[in-house]
């Protein structure tokens, strides 16, 4: 079994899923008393957003690329950043160091390409649906067609995330809301709705909504086990 490296904290919410998911899932494929092999280094998130929000990315790419090293030297095979945002800066990390990165996108993008769909929707902080590194990862690897949510609703959405989500607040009425913005999207035409932020899915599940709904938290998780199982050496998943 590979050693997976885990890159979180951002926020540790939702890194508590990674952790949770790949240990259930090797005890599901493995049984007894197999669980994973794992290397975490969990930041501080409150620098890196405040980073993030003034546009410092190259700060924030300086912090997560000295964490990744971490992981690599506590003898990680290879890496998950546990966010979606912070894809933005994952070149910059691939670069800093000497394992394989396993891109949220690419782990998203193959699923859905498997489950034969051409037209999905993306719902995750403004960064995400708004800027070129996630959607157009999707448009331009795997061919998609990515619908966002109009501005106000893509306001909504980055708003929640961090002033809920992120600080582990879960609201009946933001719910409620994200369900109207995930009816809106497959009304105007998307197969799925990706949950492109690792926190989405503490708020809404596939039983709230008859939507397909992708979550970015699960499949980048599941692909990290797919690949730690894997019988050969060499790193299997690729875009
Ligand atoms: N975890 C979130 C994501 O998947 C947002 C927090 C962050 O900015 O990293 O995008």
């Amino acid at each position: 079994m590979k050693t997976i490296g885990l890159l979180g904290g951002m926020s540790w919410e939702s890194t508590a899923s990674y952790y949770r998911i790949i240990n259930e899932e090797i005890k599901h494929r493995l049984g007894g008393l197999h669980s994973g092999k794992i290397v975490l280094n969990s930041v501080d998130f409150q620098p890196i957003e405040a980073l993030q929000h003034q546009g410092n990315w190259e700060q924030t790419a300086q912090l997560l690329t000295a964490s990744a090293r971490s992981v690599e030297s506590a003898g990680a095979d290879f890496l998950l950043i546990c966010t979606n945002t912070m894809h933005k800066v994952a070149p910059q990390v691939a670069e800093g160091i000497g394992i394989p990165l396993l891109h949220i996108a690419d782990a998203t993008g193959r699923r859905i390409t498997q489950r034969g769909m051409g037209r999905v929707a993306l719902l995750g902080t403004r960064f995400t649906m708004e800027e070129s590194f996630y959607r157009g990862r999707l448009e331009e690897v795997f061919g998609l067609d990515v619908l966002v949510p109009d501005a106000e609703d893509r306001e909504t959405v980055h708003r929640v995330i961090y002033d809920e989500l992120c600080v582990g607040r879960i609201e009946k009425a933001s719910r409620e809301r994200f369900l109207a913005i995930i009816d809106t999207l497959s009304r105007r035409g998307a197969e799925a709705v990706i949950l492109g932020c690792t926190e989405i899915a503490l708020l809404v599940g596939q039983a709230d909504t008859p939507v397909n709904l992708l979550d970015t938290t699960r499949i980048h998780a599941l692909s990290a086990v797919d690949e730690c199982l894997r019988e050969d050496t060499g790193f299997g998943i690729q875009g």
